[in-house]
């Protein structure tokens, strides 16, 4: 751990955000003796998880004055990790049917049952106390060592605050990428990117084109099948000759990325397969959108980079008085905000301290030289996949926490697999009933 400085400060701190990440830097910045306002545009806690059957009025979300819907959740969704490692460490995402019947126990729960954990969170902890619902930050910007920020509520009500410090949890899902399709804009067909997914419905008897095979895709590729004459799945990750149908379907086709798209309707895939499509649903990822934050261009975000930040945390020349929580991606996320969050609030009080600024862009330039040896796209820059355990136990160290337990490791990793290998039936069967039990035990014994 870094040396602690002598002095502990207690400072004034926004929070951006009430979902999974804010929620939890807004505990642990209190634990840590700050003083806290959350703001959040919405009227309830709880962020992406907070589904609503309404979706943008642009389906591929270019209109940049469009109506803004954050929640990208649909209808069928339940989570993609195991419920047991994915809650945060001192309050597990355990079944909760005793206090309420419609609650689900599942391992691999509906998208309400993480809304409901996280609005039990909020109770246990008192966190509702520190939101400014229904409000919005329209402005971050530095004002001589601290930090202005503006914001307008849902009666068109602004303000004009200083804060000593600002944590970003805004979230990433919001903002789509979508991909370029050659001759796309001569194609007549419909598109839509999965923020604006909700149901299968719209689809019934098409022939759909899904973009996209990871979490998203797969899901939704499967939601739409049971509806659709036909759906056709393009992945950039799949070799050029791919052709397949799917295990539990008989009208879901594998294929890899498309090669045009074409006046007649028709879709050319690169293993030259060609379908008269209907629809195209793009399963394709979202950019970082910090729309609020005027940094005079200090910090990017460059093919979904977002830079420069030490550790994926902190902007080393503007640190500590800026931070972001819930940037990487290909992790256990609560875990992983809950980890961020208790750093962020020690070396705001100064229990904890970071290193120079120069030392921090030294990091940060080697951090990018790795990736980029390795040949990883710029796009990839807060992908942390096989690096995750030592980063999450790294940020534990700097705060004297305990490092994330095996047994939190080793489900993720396998439900990745089995997500990858078996994404009809992850779901529902496993075979790491001993990581469950190890799990259980935990939660015992910290209850003890
Ligand atoms: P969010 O939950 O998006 O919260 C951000 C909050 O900030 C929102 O409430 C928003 O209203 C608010 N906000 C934004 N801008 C402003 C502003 N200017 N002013 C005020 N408030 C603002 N993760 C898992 O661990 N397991 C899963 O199974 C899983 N499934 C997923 C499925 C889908 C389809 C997607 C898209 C993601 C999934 N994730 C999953 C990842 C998920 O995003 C994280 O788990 C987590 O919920 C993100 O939390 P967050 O707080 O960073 O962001």
């Amino acid at each position: 751990m870094a040396p602690a400085q002598s002095t502990i400060n207690s400072l004034h701190v926004a929070v951006i955000g009430a979902g999974a990440a804010g929620l939890v830097a807004a505990r642990e910045l209190r634990r840590e003796n700050h003083s806290v306002v959350v703001f959040e545009r919405i009227s309830k806690v709880g962020g992406l998880w907070v589904y609503t059957p309404e979706s943008e009025d642009d389906p591929l979300s270019l209109d940049p004055n469009r109506n803004i819907v954050h929640s990208s959740v649909y209808d069928s969704l339940r989570t993609n990790l195991p419920r047991e490692c994915m809650g945060y460490s001192d309050f597990p995402f355990v079944p909760r049917r005793e206090h309420d019947e419609s609650r689900d126990s599942r391992r691999y729960p509906s998208h309400k049952e993480v809304l409901a954990y996280l609005e039990d969170f909020a109770r246990e902890f008192k966190l509702e106390e520190m939101v400014r619902f229904n409000t919005e930050v329209v402005l971050v910007e530095p004002d001589g060592s601290k930090w202005r920020v503006k914001s307008k509520n849902s009666d068109g009500i602004s303000s004009d605050e200083i804060f000593d410090a600002v944590v970003v949890c805004n979230g990433h899902y919001t903002e789509p990428r979508v991909a370029h399709v050659p001759g796309i804009d001569s194609w007549p067909g419909k598109q839509i990117h999965s923020h604006n997914y909700r149901l299968p419905d719209p689809f019934k008897d098409q022939v759909v084109v899904v973009i996209g095979n990871f979490a998203s895709g797969s899901d939704i590729s499967r939601d739409i099948m049971a509806v659709a004459k036909e759906v056709h799945i393009a992945a950039r990750a799949n070799p050029s000759k791919t052709y397949k149908q799917l295990p539990g379907s008989d009208n879901l086709w594998l294929h890899p990325m498309i090669k045009s798209a074409n006046k007649d309707g028709s879709i050319v895939f690169e293993n030259g397969k060609i379908v008269q499509a209907d629809t195209i649903v793009h399963c394709t990822g979202y950019k970082y959108y910090f729309p609020f934050l005027n940094t005079n261009g200090y910090i990017t975000v460059d093919d979904n980079c977002v830079g420069p930040l030490y550790k994926h945390v902190f902007p080393p020349a503007l640190a500590p008085g800026l931070s972001f929580v819930g940037v990487p991606w290909m992790t256990l996320l609560f875990f992983m905000f809950e980890l961020q969050s208790k750093w962020v609030a020690a070396v705001l009080s100064g229990r904890v301290t970071l290193p120079s600024e120069e030392k921090m862009m030294e990091d940060v330039t080697a951090d990018y030289a790795v990736r980029d040896s390795h040949g990883f796209p710029k796009r990839y820059t807060h992908r942390l996949g096989a690096g995750h355990v030592q980063y999450l136990n790294w940020i534990a160290e700097q705060v004297g926490a305990p490092p994330g337990e095996e047994w939190r490791y080793q489900e993720i990793e396998g439900g990745y697999v089995r997500l990858a290998t078996q994404s009809d039936t992850f779901r529902d069967k496993w075979d790491d009933d001993h990581l469950i039990l190890e799990a259980y035990e935990d939660f015992l014994r910290q209850k003890l």
